[in-house]
């Protein structure tokens, strides 16, 4: 027995069903590339800067702020206390694919997409005032002779800063540049990498995303990150209960004082050898792309606080 209306029918809806897959896929993705053109405004609208004097010769907030980063953090200095966990969401969730990696002249920049459950990877807790959505990552180095981490801990510059930017879900309807006019805008956690010449690493995602750096040595460059990533990977399994937290700014023009900064005081070791394919990129000018981290800024007395393990 063949009935072949009713099989017409299921083919008929199965081939709707691929359609409309294919569909919120391809709008899924618009967002995706929207948030990416998002980025590539905001970084143009930054102006021509560059690190050859560490962000000294910055102009106009990163001149005058008051409530500049990165600072110096120090455990004896900070203020210690016992804020709540930082409580991650999403963050064990595969992400959405296309993921692109893009070399903007200053940075390795990782344009966030939601999951695969449709929702982002999201923070709340710790010393956030707010609940705050995973929008991209980025990285700041030193070179084959020094170091560059943006912040110090106890006066040690590590080798990598990892900077993963989230946005209050109160200006979900604005981009990450629109909330940053607000004090409280956006979230931005820290994460050391310490160079080490072990030969194996657990940090599998990271080593997937530096083996692609090669493919994005030019300025302007870009690239789909192939496999599988979870914003999780990122973290590089540092301890996420200890860190210092206080209300800063970007550490790029235009520096604007929007940032509630979570930096964690465990550093993860990665090996040498792929730590030193950021080294290869380059800028705007075809120079090396090293030491893009920014001058320590005055704490001005601003509390900074500090979690213990
Ligand atoms: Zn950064």
């Amino acid at each position: 027995m063949y009935d072949s209306s009713r099989s017409g029918l299921v083919l008929q809806f199965l081939m709707l069903a691929a359609l409309g897959i294919v569909c919120s896929q391809a709008r899924l993705s618009e967002i995706y590339f929207n948030d990416i053109r998002a980025e590539e405004a905001a970084e143009q609208a930054s102006g021509s800067y560059n690190y050859d004097q560490q962000g000294k010769d910055w102009e106009g907030t990163c001149q005058d702020g008051l409530q500049q980063s990165p600072i110096a953090l120090s455990s004896s200095q900070a203020i210690v206390t016992s804020a709540r966990r930082i409580a991650f969401y999403n963050y064990d969730e595969t992400l959405q694919s296309p993921l692109v990696m893009t070399n903007n002249g200053h940075t390795a920049n990782i344009v966030l997409p939601p999951t695969r459950n449709g929702q982002r990877p999201y923070i709340n807790g710790g010393l956030l005032p707010g609940t705050f959505e995973a929008q991209s990552a980025h990285f700041h180095w030193g070179s084959s002779s020094s170091k560059g981490s943006e912040h110090t801990i106890n006066d040690n510059r590590y080798d990598v800063e990892i900077h993963i930017v989230h946005k209050n879900l109160r200006y979900s309807d604005k981009t990450v540049a629109e909330a940053s006019e607000y004090w409280d805008g956006l979230a931005v956690l820290g994460v050391m990498l310490r160079a080490v010449n072990r030969v194996l690493s657990p940090h599998l995602g990271l080593i997937g995303i530096f083996n692609q750096l090669p493919q994005i040595a030019q300025y302007g460059s870009s690239t789909n990150l192939t496999g599988r990533y979870s914003a999780q990977q990122l973290l590089a399994s540092v301890n996420t209960n200890h860190f210092y937290s206080y209300n800063g700014s970007l550490t790029t023009p235009d520096c604007a004082e929007s940032v509630t900064w979570t930096v964690f005081g465990e550093a993860a070791n990665l090996p040498r050898r792929h730590i030193s394919k950021f080294w290869d990129l380059q800028d705007s000018r075809e120079q090396s792309l090293v030491n893009n981290y920014r001058a320590i800024q005055d704490i001005n007395d601003r509390p900074v606080y500090y979690i213990p393990k």
